[in-house]
């Protein structure tokens, strides 16, 4: 994008005067933060404005990424790189003696997710604007996003997540596209004036869903599409007759429970919450979404929607937004009097459902009273949609009465959220190919049967220009120096970077990673007076914290080693620093406990003189996404631990990988094909396959105990959860030991096959080390992730979704300037 340095400088003290009443000299470091961003946002404008009238223009189609959570980390950094301004604001800052980094660390992340699944869709949201196509986010403007996490005595302890405390200088606040949005109430019915039935809502509590934009700065081009977040108020304000009866806490009822509705995220990462109000928050978004899609279309089309599917493809990020379906339903029958078959026929070549987990227990399912008594309108639409499907299935599957109950969108006095989505939408999909196989296979089977058109699978992908270009600088020279620009765009690219293992190149490479160790390293003793040591191996699992990701088996196999070490003196591992970051939901107690012991046994051995010259374990507070963007870079190991066949897809496996780091771990979700295009020699892979744990679980042939005598190095470490070793009450640690060995609440034993991946674990763990050893060996393995990392780019999963599912047309918006187009413009000048 244009620069005027001048320019720059002027909005910048302009906006210090309009809005603190200071001049430079005066500003804080959170004024000039909020200053710069708002000079930023004002060079951005133009192309916002410009995509905006350019999709107004021409009747193109849309893609609206419906998603409950955005985890967007920063901004200012990322908006600067995308928009190719990075170097020229640096320089006018430094000149003016404004320390960057300093503004750059003012920013609060806006994490508006809990992991993976939040995250992927702000990936998908560079990706598509980079790509310059129509596709824009629908969400909550949380007040609260994700928790902050302390860690007291060893345990994680949550702090609210005040991050819109100042304001934030990259949203715009709509008010002119406010809509309502009804809760509750009782359905009235009356005619049309054409003679038609006419359902609508009476008494419901009325709610004003506020959107607020942020932009979405593509990277070397002009297009920036829009995140739109909704947020919640009451449209009355607070019963002034209340208030003057001095009935303050009624006087304000109405206003608060309107201003909860987009108050906290849920910190739940793939679990079930089954509280109304995270129901409300579903229905809040995607009501107020549809709403505005709807009115867009009919002031530019009237109310004849039979070119609206041709217009819009919404994609449903998991089952939060499903309830759009119906919404839609509601919309075009009961506001613009559309029959039946005609709001049906829209609906279903509308809609898209992305499936995020195979874990049963998020496959969200709302009791009746609940659903029923908040959405009457739409439960009585899902009762019909319902109605119609028994007669089909009835009709397919004669005698199968089983098979119909299975599917029942309601059933067992619950309203089944996946099952609604795939029998609407017109394409269901898994986030890698195990993961769909396993849909198809297994948890979907009945569905993929009725419906074997609709699945496909779309592997994940992370953008690599906040992953690679912005969080390794150096890396990223690295790769311009040898292959030259155009990977930012077209990461496959990379594979030329194989050619180049000379000594000169490895020993480069290993710089950069020692530099990018060092550098994380001084976080964490700024962050949390932490001292660790550069010169050793940082392995490190960074993710939520979640049984079936097993931190428990990393930890397990560090205390292994401390045994090792202090029964025998002579044994020398490599020096190796264990690297956790991960948040657990507040409610979910044995993730707790593995946080606890994370950090008893970190305390254990960090402090004990006999080996802590080679072994340290660190536990990253408050993991998020401006601290993932320290670590990736740094790591030497990325564990990807999970049981076989439960983690979908995974994304920190790829953003580790394009960081040149090494991959310790099963053949689950995307770890499979990351070893398939690194090569299994790249790779540390270990422990059952999907289809020998589903063997396993028919037969009914697991038995820990096996594992627990076979091994006495395993059953010490167990034991030690429980003598006295690292908890002298002997009950911190207990449900964790039982998990393992008897099995709690009516589960059995070792859930996870902690047990019995156990030795082979430790085998991946030897044959690592014994790789470091051999530092140019290393870095070749290194090498060649990073050149075979072009696959897991989100801009590969967005044309694998333009290509199968949303049918997008690009519509470039060249600028002046950018180091791409200079680049293609000097060839074709050259060529004549
Ligand atoms: C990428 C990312 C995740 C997802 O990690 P997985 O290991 O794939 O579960 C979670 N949190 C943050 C902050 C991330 O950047």
């Amino acid at each position: 994008m244009k620069f005027d340095a001048d320019r720059f400088k002027e909005n910048l003290s302009a906006r210090l005067k309009r809005q603190y009443g200071k001049d430079i000299s005066q500003a804080s470091k959170h004024d000039l933060f909020d200053a710069v961003s708002a000079s930023v946002l004002e060079i951005i404008m133009e192309n916002w404005m410009a995509t905006r009238h350019e999709y107004e223009k021409k009747p193109v189609k849309q893609l609206y990424y419906l998603s409950a959570e955005f985890l967007m980390g920063r901004a200012l950094s990322n908006n600067l790189i995308n928009a190719e301004i990075s170097s020229q604001v640096k320089e006018v800052l430094k000149g003016m003696n404004i320390d960057y980094d300093m503004i750059e660390d003012q920013e609060p992340d806006a994490g508006l997710g809990n992991g993976g699944l939040g995250r992927l869709a702000a990936c998908f949201l560079d990706s598509l604007a980079t790509l310059d196509y129509p596709g824009h986010g629908y969400g909550i403007r949380y007040r609260y996003g994700m928790f902050e996490q302390k860690i007291e005595n060893g345990y994680q302890v949550e702090y609210p997540d005040n991050w819109l405390a100042h304001r934030d200088p990259w949203e715009i606040k709509r008010s002119d596209l406010s809509v309502t949005v009804k809760f509750g109430g009782n359905i009235a019915y009356g005619k049309t004036p054409d003679g038609r039935d006419r359902y609508y809502i009476e008494n419901a509590e009325e709610v004003t869903a506020t959107p607020y934009d942020m932009p979405i700065v593509g990277f070397g081009t002009g297009t920036v599409n829009t995140l739109r977040l909704w947020q919640a108020s009451s449209p009355n304000g607070f019963d002034l007759q209340l208030f003057n009866n001095m009935e303050y806490n009624r006087a304000v009822e109405r206003q608060n429970s309107a201003e909860n509705i987009s108050a906290v995220l849920y910190p739940n990462d793939s679990g079930p919450s089954g509280k109304a109000l995270r129901l409300k928050q579903q229905y809040f978004f995607s009501s107020a979404s549809l709403q505005d899609l709807v009115r867009h279309y009919v002031a530019d089309h009237g109310t004849d929607f039979s070119k609206f599917a041709d217009l819009h493809v919404i994609q449903l990020n998991d089952t939060h937004p499903v309830v759009a379906i119906p919404e839609l339903m509601r919309i075009l029958m009961d506001e613009y009097n559309v029959g039946w078959d005609d709001a049906w026929n829209v609906v279903t070549h509308t809609f898209a459902y992305t499936n995020h987990t195979i874990l049963a227990e998020a496959l969200e399912k709302w009791p009746i009273e609940i659903f029923q008594g908040l959405l009457p309108r739409i439960y009585q639409i899902v009762e019909e949609i319902n109605r119609r499907f028994m007669i089909q299935l009835r009709e397919k599957y004669p005698n199968d009465y089983a098979k119909h109950g299975r599917m029942s969108i309601i059933n067992d006095g619950k309203v089944y959220m996946a099952w609604l989505a795939i029998h609407a939408g017109f394409s269901v999909n898994g986030v890698a190919e195990l993961h769909t196989r396993l849909l198809k296979e297994q948890e979907l089977h009945d569905w993929y049967e009725l419906y074997p058109e609709k699945f496909n699978n779309k592997t994940n992908g992370i953008t690599q220009r906040r992953w690679l270009l912005s969080a390794n600088e150096e890396l990223s020279e690295f790769i311009t120096k040898r292959i030259g620009h155009g990977w930012e765009k077209d990461l496959t690219k990379l594979k030329g970077l194989e050619k180049f293992t000379s000594d000169k190149d490895l020993n480069e490479l290993i710089a950069i990673k020692e530099h990018n160790k060092r550098r994380l390293a001084d976080y964490l003793k700024h962050a949390q007076n932490e001292i660790i040591d550069a010169d050793s191996i940082f392995d490190v699992q960074v993710k939520r914290l979640h049984e079936y990701k097993r931190q428990l088996m990393n930890i397990l196999h560090i205390m292994y080693v401390y045994n090792k070490m202090l029964e025998d003196p002579n044994y020398k591992p490599a020096k190796k620093t264990y690297i956790f970051g991960a948040k657990s939901a507040s409610g979910y107690r044995r993730a707790k406990s593995i946080i606890k012991l994370i950090n008893t046994v970190a305390e254990r051995i960090n402090n004990d003189r006999r080996v802590n010259d080679r072994l340290h374990v660190v536990f990253v507070e408050n993991y998020r996404v401006s601290v993932a963007e320290k670590i990736f870079p740094a790591a030497d190991v990325s564990e990807q631990i999970s049981t076989a066949g439960l983690e979908a897809s995974g994304t920190s496996n790829m953003k580790f990988m394009v960081n040149g780091a090494l991959t310790m771990g099963t053949m689950d979700g995307a770890n499979i094909e990351i070893v398939e295009e690194a090569g299994k020699e790249n790779a540390f892979i270990f422990g059952l396959l999907t289809d020998e744990i589903l063997k396993i679980e028919r037969d009914h042939s697991y038995n820990p105990q096996e594992y627990l005598e076979r091994n006495p190095g395993l059953a010490k470490v167990v034991e030690q959860l429980v003598d006295g070793t690292y908890d002298p009450t002997h009950q911190l640690f207990k449900e964790l030991h039982d998990s393992l060995v008897y099995g709690v609440e009516g589960n059995r034993a070792d859930v996870y096959y902690v047990l019995a991946d156990f030795d082979s674990y430790c085998k991946a763990q030897d044959e690592m080390e014994k790789l470091y050893a051999d530092k140019k060996a290393w870095a070749k393995a290194c090498l060649m992730n990073i050149a075979n990392a072009g696959k897991f780019s989100s801009d590969r999963t967005i044309e694998d979704y333009v290509r199968d599912i949303w049918h997008l047309k690009k519509l470039p918006r060249p600028v002046e300037g950018s180091a791409l187009t200079e680049k293609k413009s000097a060839k074709k000048t050259a060529k004549k």
